[in-house]
């Protein structure tokens, strides 16, 4: 019999993390569960930990180990705190794959560490490529680690290349939802409210992801993740607006050929592809049906109304440290906007203001990294008030 995979879920009381679960749970034979991570949820947590018994648990919010601790007390559960824990028990040697589902920069962390301790990544975390992508993708090369995309664009794209590494990519084309205010100009954006941008049509994610798919800020932090995932130019990423969710992305390939990957939208089925390629695990997920979608239709995306997918392109092909202002800025400015801080346009005013005034570093290191998300937040909340 073949062993099972021990993984460690980075995030496991988020949409992604929960999901993951769900896998684990439907495959017991074949998962188990090593390290299991959350944030504020801290009852989720607990209740996590006693189902699937894992080596360690961590809590990223110190102020919560108490009340963990004690509720796992009589179980065989070792409970830590901290950020620093989180890129410490990454590094267990019981750990095959690590699921990156954290949101935000707050990943970038125990990525590397986990990176550097040679564990294989499932990555759903697509913030770290976009801060750090060189160092990153440089760092998996050198330790031989492998990322496995569990964003289902990336996925789809990964799927299409099996059996075709050698094959030079001509373009791929990411799909977009176009989300919730698909079709609608700014005047009417000016408008809008947090409640109506977290009402996704064809996804059911966390707060912020959501948000950034209606600002449109998803499908530009995922051409910086497919650029670094692929090692791909700009002029090989397109972007088309597909409503239905179905094709999930495509890549086209030198001879001209196209090859897309299909499927109702749910998350369980990237995520489950990542963690236990290269198999193919068989699932009883609703299948999608050619009958019931008689159009999947297809439109270019609305960069003068939507601003921000431009302004991605535009950090990216500026390079350095300028994708990094592009995150941070957007993690203020989302924040801002689910706390009724600021409109909905103002998102791309400030992340344009920042990538306009932040010092420009052509060769960041970490450090520089990390000076760079701190100083553009810094930017970021003064152009709040
Ligand atoms: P959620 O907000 O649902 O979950 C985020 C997870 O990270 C939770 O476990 C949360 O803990 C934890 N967390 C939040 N802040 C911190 C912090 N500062 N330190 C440590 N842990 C923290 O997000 P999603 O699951 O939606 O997204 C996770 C990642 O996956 C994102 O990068 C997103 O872009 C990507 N992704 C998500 C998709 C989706 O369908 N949801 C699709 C494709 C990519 P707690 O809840 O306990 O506070
Ligand atoms: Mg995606």
């Amino acid at each position: 019999m073949k062993e099972k995979k021990n993984i460690a879920i980075l995030g496991s009381t988020g949409s992604i993390g929960t999901q993951a679960l769900d896998v684990v749970r439907a495959n017991p034979t074949m998962f188990s569960v090593e390290v299991l991570t959350g944030n504020g949820n801290v009852d989720l947590l607990i209740k996590q930990a006693i189902e699937f018994n894992p080596n360690a648990v961590v809590v990223a919010d110190e102020t919560k180990y108490q009340y963990v601790k004690e509720a796992l007390n009589p179980h065989d559960i070792k409970v830590f705190a901290g950020k620093k824990a989180i890129a410490e028990v990454v590094e267990m040697d019981s750990i095959d794959l690590v699921l990156t589902a954290i949101v935000g920069y707050a990943g970038l962390e125990s990525t590397l560490a986990a990176i550097n301790a040679g564990k294989q990544i499932a990555l759903a975390n697509k913030e770290t490529l976009v801060v750090a992508g060189e160092l990153v993708t440089k760092l998996a090369k050198e330790k031989g680690v492998n990322l496995y995309p569990v964003d289902s664009e990336h996925s789809a794209i990964f799927q299409c290349l099996a059996g075709e590494f050698h094959n030079p990519i001509e373009k791929i084309y990411l799909t977009a939802s176009g989300g919730p205010f698909r079709g609608k100009d700014r005047e009417f954006l000016s408008t809008v409210k947090k409640e109506q941008a977290l009402k996704h049509p064809n996804w059911d994610m966390g707060a912020k992801i959501t948000i950034d798919s209606a600002s449109l800020m998803n499908k530009g932090l995922e051409v910086i993740e497919a650029k670094w995932l692929f090692g791909l130019k700009a002029e090989q990423i397109d972007v088309i607006v597909h409503p239905q969710s179905i094709v999930h992305s495509i890549v086209q390939f030198t001879d001209g050929s196209m090859k897309a990957q299909m499927g109702l939208p749910d998350m369980k089925l990237p995520i489950q592809y990542a963690m236990a390629y290269p198999e193919r695990i068989k699932s009883d997920f609703p299948r999608f049906n050619f009958i019931n979608y008689p159009q999947l239709t297809f439109e270019p995306v609305d960069t003068k109304t939507f601003r921000n997918l431009a302004l991605a392109f535009e950090a990216m092909n500026k390079g350095g440290n300028a994708p990094c202002v592009l995150n941070a800025a957007n993690e203020v400015a989302v924040e801002a906007f689910l706390k009724d801080k600021i409109g909905f346009l103002q998102m791309s005013d400030i992340v344009e203001q920042c990538l306009q005034t932040i010092d420009f570093i052509a060769k960041p290191s970490y450090d520089d990294y990390v000076a760079t998300d701190k100083e553009t937040r810094r930017k970021a909340l003064q152009l709040l008030n």
